[in-house]
């Protein structure tokens, strides 16, 4: 079999999404040399079915996720100066109704927290604003509205960062291959030898350590190793986005679905509104993940409650799409399951492969940082290229000069 170069990469990437980038780029700065592989087009995955945002996740604070929420928030601080083009603070409005689960008290309890774990860095002020007034702009509902909490967080185009951060890691000597499907790979004591398939033609290269990337397919990719690693249960969790024919000009609406008090988005995309998510196990193959009848009929029906002088049915649906999240297998509802990265190397002594499991867009970096952190004592020692928090980001086909 034909070999893809004859050069032993120091890290090989399985994974062309937000975690394959971040790891190629700050590899790559580290002055490792890299090689990553994606079976199809850079960000085609869940790094590009998210909900685009670059947030602290305002509702992990009711699930006591605030380590979690603190290192968003600093990595939204980040980002915003690292790629200004690429991701921009955006008003967020949470409307507050007499029968809300999350009352007033709650909200402003919420948000001042959150502002604290902000260390007050970028626009951390929030405001009360009074029901008046609403019906002239997005028209959300004024039946029953108390007030409506106005703060600021980030949106993105994410699968446009994937490609930025990609970018950055190829001009610095990263090999980055889309159309490249890994097929298995042998560990061995001092080598990984990896099998892939380009156009066609199977091939081989050979790494001192291989990192999974392959977000949904983390189970899958492992069951390809020889010998086979120890494989973490885990649950797919399918979230569904709508995007729908109607302007909304205000920002973003952060809603508190009737049915189960979850919280939904209904977002300004492209001058359209994108409303998601949802969260329903996922058992099939991640590749052919669609939304499903059911949460389409639940998106619609939260829109219209909130929204009801501009209602909308399945004819107002433009597209639809569907992400998979991963996260630790447990009995707890999905809704308070953590939303941390975890990690999971093998073997024990001396490891030769790494697994990223779950994890958050807005913290692709400091998991790169921690994945580095993880592996370098098994790599030799190399000259550094760059510093991955000096190295600005800029949306493809904009000229970085
Ligand atoms: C519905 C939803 C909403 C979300 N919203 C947000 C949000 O608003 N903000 C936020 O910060 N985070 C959000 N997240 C989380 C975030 O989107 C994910 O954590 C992140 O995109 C995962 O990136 P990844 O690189 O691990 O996986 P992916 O983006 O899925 O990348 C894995 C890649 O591996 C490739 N691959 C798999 N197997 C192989 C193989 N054998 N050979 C070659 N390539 C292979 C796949 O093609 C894929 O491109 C959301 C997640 C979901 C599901």
């Amino acid at each position: 079999m034909h070999k893809l170069t004859s050069k032993t990469y120091d890290i090989a990437i399985i994974g062309g999404g937000i975690h394959g980038a971040g790891v190629a780029q700050a590899a790559a700065a580290a002055g490792y040399s890299v090689l990553l592989l994606e079976q199809n087009e850079i960000g085609s995955g869940t790094s590009s079915r998210s909900s685009k945002l670059i947030h602290g996740g305002l509702r992990y604070l009711e699930s006591a996720q605030f380590s979690l929420v603190k290192e968003c928030l600093k990595e939204r601080s980040n980002l915003i100066s690292l790629a200004p083009n690429l991701v921009k603070l955006v008003p967020f409005y949470i409307p507050v109704y007499k029968d809300s689960q999350r009352t007033a008290l709650i909200i402003r309890l919420g948000l001042s927290l959150y502002a604290l774990l902000g260390k007050l860095r970028d626009n951390f002020l929030f405001s009360k604003i009074s029901p008046q007034g609403w019906e002239n702009t997005d028209k959300i509902s004024t039946k029953e509205l108390i007030c409506v909490f106005q703060y600021w967080d980030a949106q993105t185009d994410d699968q446009a960062l994937t490609n930025a951060v990609m970018h950055s890691a190829r001009s610095l000597g990263a090999d980055i291959i889309s159309s490249a499907k890994f097929t298995h790979a042998k560990l061995e004591k001092n080598n990984c030898e990896l099998n892939l398939i380009i156009n066609n033609q199977k091939l081989t290269a050979d790494s001192r350590f291989l990192v999974n990337a392959s977000g949904p397919w983390v189970s899958q990719t492992l069951q390809t190793i020889t010998p086979t690693p120890p494989i973490t249960p885990i649950d797919l969790v399918q979230g569904t986005h709508i995007l729908v024919d109607r302007n909304q000009s205000q920002g973003i609406y952060y809603l508190e679905s009737p049915s189960d008090k979850r919280a939904v988005f209904s977002m300004p995309w492209k001058n359209k509104t994108l409303i998601g998510t949802t969260e329903t196990i996922y058992n099939g193959d991640p590749a052919k993940v669609t939304p499903t009848q059911a949460e389409i009929d639940y998106l619609i029906s939260i829109y219209n409650h909130y929204f009801p002088t501009r209602c909308i049915d399945e004819s107002h649906i433009l597209s639809s799409f569907a992400g998979l999240r991963v996260l630790p297998k447990d009995a707890q509802s999905v809704f308070s399951r953590s939303r941390d990265t975890f990690f999971s190397t093998y073997p024990n002594n001396n490891p030769k492969l790494l697994s990223i499991y779950g994890g958050k867009l807005t913290t692709y970096r400091s998991t790169a940082q921690k994945v580095l952190n993880t592996i370098k004592s098994t790599l030799p020692k190399r000259k550094i290229i760059a510093n991955p928090s000096k190295l600005k980001l800029f949306p493809p086909n904009t000229s970085t000069v």
